[in-house]
């Protein structure tokens, strides 16, 4: 008898026509024969709400109750599909995250499941039971609730099937899978049938909204294959996976373009070039938790000087600007900033062994006369800063270039 992991996002219940709906799906596993334990987030919008509501009590809401409050959501859901399929003549029960339990490490808001003790939960689902398990929660070892982080429930998900060795986790969304990009960017978009962790990693960091990253992370660790799919349509979905031989589809080199707009180059000209400068720069940064991306240093002409560019997001550029005039350590000629950029970045582990990718995306956006800034590349990808007006225009060109139309 297969053990099937079935997640439900908040769209996905997010309202009593939806719970009905899904109660359905989870009826139809269960009539094949499976052992089926449900993880469901809150009903859409919820969990904002119960954030909005701690922000009127009080701009600095204590951080252990922070968490009680907005991991309410997944308990009502859980109960509504419980008591949906218990009216379906099922047995099934909602189990909070502290009764199985599900134990967690970490700061409260961004804590990370690291035990579920399923020695209950098993009980039920060898009984017969289906469990209905709210996603996004645990508690620590002074026993008081935690929660993982925004849209933590794909984490929780991931956790069960590795520690009930399911053989099937299957995320429920709102849409069909993954796409080769964002179809809202290029209508040619399409789904993909099949991705791997690392590259699904890298779209994630990338930009692309499909799931948390952590929770990838997690499947990648535990080797767990995820399914997302759709709640509203019966059609297949993605597969992710560990490393798989793609022999369908002999040409094709990249899985899916990613791009993040917002995003800011910044220009230090003429600083020193000596050993810690770089170091001097960055420290501050990070320890003012502002996230750089991109960092190009270019060579120095005449041994002294260098030019320093990076990039950051527009939200962070104040505080970045002030910290590096403020910065007593280093000397330079000029700082510039240039805004409005977007990154562009083509994923797919089948550049690895394929040459000419680069020289392929460097002349598909040539072509459109579109200017690349700041190039970055890692084994599997490459990264592009172009202003953010081209962002359709380089999509659709790389979309078509790299046989993904
Ligand atoms: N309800 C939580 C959130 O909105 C967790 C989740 O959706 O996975 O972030
Ligand atoms: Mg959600």
């Amino acid at each position: 008898m297969k053990t099937i992991i079935l997640k439900f996002g908040g769209t996905s219940v997010g309202s009593i026509e939806r719970i009905k709906k899904v109660s359905q799906i989870i009826y139809q596993y269960k009539k094949k024969g499976n052992k089926v334990v449900v993880v469901s987030s809150a009903m859409s919008g919820v969990t904002n709400d119960l954030i909005k509501k701690s922000k009127l009590i009080s701009k600095d809401f204590e951080r252990a109750e922070y968490d009680v409050l907005v991991s309410t959501g997944e308990q009502a859901a859980c109960a509504l599909i419980a008591g949906r399929l218990n009216h379906l003549g099922l047995k099934a029960r909602s189990w909070m995250s502290w009764q199985i339990p599900i134990l967690t490490d970490g700061p409260y808001s961004n804590a990370r499941i690291n035990k579920i003790i399923s020695k209950q939960l098993l009980k039920y689902l060898n009984s017969g039971g289906i469990p209905i398990i709210t996603g996004f929660q645990g508690i620590n070892n002074l026993s008081r609730l935690t929660t993982i982080g925004r849209s933590g429930s794909d984490a929780s998900a991931i956790m069960i099937a590795k520690n009930l060795n399911a053989s099937e986790c299957i995320i429920y969304t709102d849409v069909e899978g993954i796409y080769t990009t964002d179809p809202r960017f290029h209508k040619r978009a399409k789904k993909i049938n099949q991705i791997e962790y690392d590259e699904i990693l890298e779209m994630a960091s990338l930009g692309s909204k499909v799931m948390q990253p952590n929770s990838v992370q997690d499947a990648k660790l535990n080797n767990i294959d995820v399914i997302v799919k759709s709640s509203f349509v019966n059609k297949p979905g993605t597969l992710i996976t560990k490393s798989f031989k793609k022999k369908d589809f002999g040409n094709q080199i990249i899985t899916g373009i990613s791009s993040t707009k917002n995003d800011v180059k910044i220009t230090i000209a003429g600083v020193k070039d000596k050993p810690g400068v770089a170091a001097y720069i960055f420290e501050p940064l990070s320890k003012n938790l502002i996230n750089v991306d991109m960092v190009v240093q270019n060579i120095s002409l005449n041994g002294k000087e260098t030019d320093l560019t990076f990039t950051i997001k527009s939200e962070d550029l104040k505080r970045t600007e002030k910290i590096i005039r403020e910065n007593k350590n280093i000397f330079y000629k000029k700082l510039s900033f240039d805004k409005n950029l977007a990154k562009i970045s083509i994923i797919g582990v089948g550049m690895i062994t394929t040459p000419g990718t680069t020289y392929r995306m460097f002349k598909a956006l040539a072509s459109k006369k579109i200017n690349i800034m700041v190039i970055s590349t890692s084994e599997i990808k490459i990264s592009v800063l172009i202003s953010s007006k081209f962002i359709k225009k380089a999509i659709a060109v790389l979309h078509k270039e790299f046989n993904l139309d």
